[in-house]
């Protein structure tokens, strides 16, 4: 398993990561969520080895992960990382690029693995494009593509789908995380957006402040959000009378009294947020249909 004891990290005068300990299981997959500049990034940069840590160790089984300090070429061959700006060779075809790190000497083996993969990222008829001419999203996919092409023990990916557009998103993640999980991959993902996460991270990090505020299920920490950055990754909360209560936990009932005044409905597809008032302050909740400003409504919440 991949153990990461007492990691402390700085930038010149700006520290970004202290005394942070976790663990992720072999085949595992663990989301590291936090606001932008919480240092997603660079914790994913220090596990690939990239910078030397202040303090602490990481260890992959009994391998120690050691910075430029101690290795002359960064990064390990049973690790592979997508960064956030992916670097491809721009002149030469998808094909090409994804089977940069695959032997020449089984050439059929490797014609075999790159239509595999072109398949995962849905890419199989941009085989032959030049990588310069593709888009963002199509690029980041040919990243993966490449990150996967070796079977790394462990993948590291740094807002994987984030240039994909939402026609291509849904499937491709599933493409991907399914093909990490059949081929039992540990993988470890840092993202801001929860559809990363929900219903394919086995465990989920949080980051606040330098520290972990948070590591459980996604199923536990959305059920019991335990501060407002954790729900606030989620969707929208409120806090009624010490508890966080999200939108989706408000129901309008007949009576009760928590009497709130409609101040906008945002259509959401498959229902509508409402803005309201609730003594002053506002509070957001859902409802099946538009809700007129200046609607008086009364909410009940359930957990
Ligand atoms: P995230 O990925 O969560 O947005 P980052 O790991 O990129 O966060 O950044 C964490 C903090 O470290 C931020 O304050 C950022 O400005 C700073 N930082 C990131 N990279 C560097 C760098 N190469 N040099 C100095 N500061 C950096
Ligand atoms: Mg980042």
């Amino acid at each position: 398993m991949l153990q990461v004891k007492n990691l402390s990290f700085h930038y010149k005068d700006n520290s970004v990561l202290k005394d942070v300990n976790f663990e992720v299981g072999i085949g595992e997959h663990l989301s590291i969520i936090g606001e932008s500049g919480s240092g997603k990034s660079t914790l994913l940069k220090l596990l690939y080895g990239e910078h030397d840590l202040d303090q602490g160790e990481i260890f992959w089984k009994n391998i120690q992960i050691l910075g430029p300090k101690f290795n002359l070429v960064i990064g390990y061959d049973f690790m592979k990382y997508v960064a956030q700006e992916f670097d491809l060779m721009p002149f030469t075809s998808v094909e090409e690029n994804i089977g940069k790190f695959l032997s020449n000497f089984y050439p059929e083996e490797k014609q075999e693995r790159i239509a595999e993969l072109l398949e995962v990222v849905e890419l199989t008829h941009f085989a032959k494009t030049k990588v310069k001419t593709l888009s963002g999203g199509q690029k980041q996919r040919v990243a993966l593509a490449r990150a996967l092409a070796k079977q790394p023990e462990i993948m590291l990916l740094d807002e994987p789908f984030s240039h994909i557009d939402n026609f291509k998103k849904q499937s491709l993640r599933r493409n991907v995380f399914q093909y990490l999980k059949q081929h039992k991959i540990t993988c470890i993902v840092a993202t801001h957006d929860s559809e990363d996460v929900l219903g394919f991270s086995d465990r989920m990090i949080v980051l606040d402040k330098h520290q972990i505020v948070g590591n459980d299920s996604p199923e536990n920490l959305f059920n019991n959000p335990q501060t407002p950055l954790i729900a606030s990754f989620f969707g929208e909360f409120n806090i009624i009378e010490g508890n966080i209560v999200y939108a989706h936990q408000l129901k309008v009932v007949p009576n009760s009294n928590l009497k709130a005044t409609v101040k906008q409905a945002y259509f959401k597809g498959a229902c509508y947020l409402i803005e309201g008032n609730l003594g002053g302050k506002t509070i957001f909740f859902e409802h099946f249909e538009e809700l007129k400003p200046g609607t008086l409504t009364f909410l009940e919440y359930s957990k």
